[in-house]
């Protein structure tokens, strides 16, 4: 937990505060970076002090001055509305811990059908099983989410744009509406970054991130973060006592780490990214890109309006093939690797088909799916990648 914001009394820029938030240079004797601590007991000078809990950190479980530093420099990065970061093990443990703090048997809560399917999964799984009426939106739906609100409608999980298929949803017009209704938004921000997109100064009232991405920067952690505002951190902070909730030292110490050089790793994300995604638009084997920050995408006024930036993550089309041809494209291609996961240094390609389990809303592209991570690699490496990978799909068509 944390008190200070500097986001509200700090006018600096974003990088700067990126750099600077977190610091206490003094209690960190002088370090630039703050200790790792590995506790669980923190022993109190006298009785007096136990029975009163008067200490400054009470528990390993509950944060120590490095859980501290990360939140202070994630608050003053999210803005004036964040009154407090909730930190997890994984991103898909801040979205479970997030849906169980703020849900209760009864309730119903409205899931975009483009949502992260693991996220789906818990929705369907686990919430389902204590009580929870749990129904899809299309992602497009904007203000006419109204019509899917029931009495009992408690939150709504948006996530734009879709990890996959990449449908940018009008946030601040469903947060209107879920507000003049009494629920909470809940956004699943992870591909934009707080840098890019401040969802909690946009009607947002709980914003999180699989940190494990972009905040890590490097694939060497899993983490996720939840930011809440005034209304909804005394659910989350209530939500992650009472789950016992928390995350490993290193991992916080490697996510703070990752903070410092967000602003110039996700503005090259950006660029390679917008770059490889206007050279794949011009290539005869693609039938589309799905990227917001291009002008001939359906969300592009979206994006503009509610985001400064885009990071290396977009899919493509493909003109119908067969799959053995995408296969030997896959296979052909090196810099490329094929895994899940992104947001680290490195490029990563992937297939994939959101037509199985979407619900409101039916899929069909018209060709092979495969998602792009753009890393940090230069383009004309990954275009000259990307070049081999396109002969070998025509080879084997
Ligand atoms: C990866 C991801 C998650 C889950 O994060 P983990 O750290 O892998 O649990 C959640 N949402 C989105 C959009 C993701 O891409």
């Amino acid at each position: 937990m944390s008190f200070s914001n500097d986001g509200r009394s700090n006018p600096q820029e974003p990088e700067t505060r990126l750099v600077t938030g977190g610091r206490d240079t003094k209690g960190q004797r002088g370090f630039v970076n703050p200790a790792v601590f590995h506790g669980s007991t923190v022993l109190y000078p006298t009785a007096e002090d136990l029975h009163a809990h008067r200490a400054e950190f009470s528990y390993g479980r509950h944060g120590s001055p490095t859980t501290r530093a990360l939140q202070d420099v994630l608050m003053s990065l999210e803005g004036p509305q964040c009154v407090g970061v909730g930190l997890a093990p994984s991103g898909l443990a801040a979205i479970t811990t997030t849906l169980l703090s703020v849900l209760g048997a009864g309730d119903h809560v409205l899931v975009t059908d483009n949502v992260y399917r693991p996220s789906r999964n818990f929705c369907n799984g686990m919430l389902t099983r204590y009580g929870v009426d749990v129904g899809y939106f299309d992602p497009l739906i904007g203000a006419g989410i109204e019509k899917l609100f029931k009495p009992n409608t408690k939150a709504v999980l948006v996530e734009a744009p879709g990890s996959q298929s990449f449908e940018m949803s009008d946030i601040p017009a469903i947060a209107e509406v879920a507000h003049a209704k009494g629920a909470l938004v809940i956004d699943d921000n992870t591909w934009a970054t707080p840098l890019f997109h401040r969802s909690l100064d946009q009607g947002v009232d709980i914003s999180m991130q699989a940190a494990t991405k972009y905040i890590g920067g490097h694939s060497d952690i899993m983490f996720g973060t939840i930011s809440a505002n005034a209304k909804t951190w005394p659910l989350i902070a209530e939500g992650i006592r009472l789950l016992g909730v928390c995350a490993g030292p290193d991992d916080v110490f490697l996510a703070l780490r990752g903070t410092r050089t967000l602003a110039v790793r996700l503005a090259q994300h950006y660029r390679s990214g917008l770059e490889m995604a206007r050279w794949l638009a011009a290539r005869p084997e693609v039938l589309q890109v799905l990227h917001p920050a291009l002008e001939s995408h359906p969300g592009h006024a979206l994006w503009k309006r509610d985001f400064t930036g885009a990071s290396g993550l977009f899919s493509i089309v493909l003109k119908p093939a067969p799959q053995k041809a995408v296969d030997a494209l896959l296979d052909a291609v090196k810099l490329f690797g094929m895994g899940f996961s992104w947001g680290g240094f490195e490029s990563l390609i992937i297939p994939f088909d959101c037509d199985p389990y979407r619900t409101a809303t039916k899929w069909s592209p018209g060709g092979p799916t495969l998602r792009l991570h753009i890393g940090l690699e230069n383009v004309d490496d990954l275009k000259a990648d990307l070049e081999r990978g396109f002969a070998a799909l025509k080879a084997a068509a």
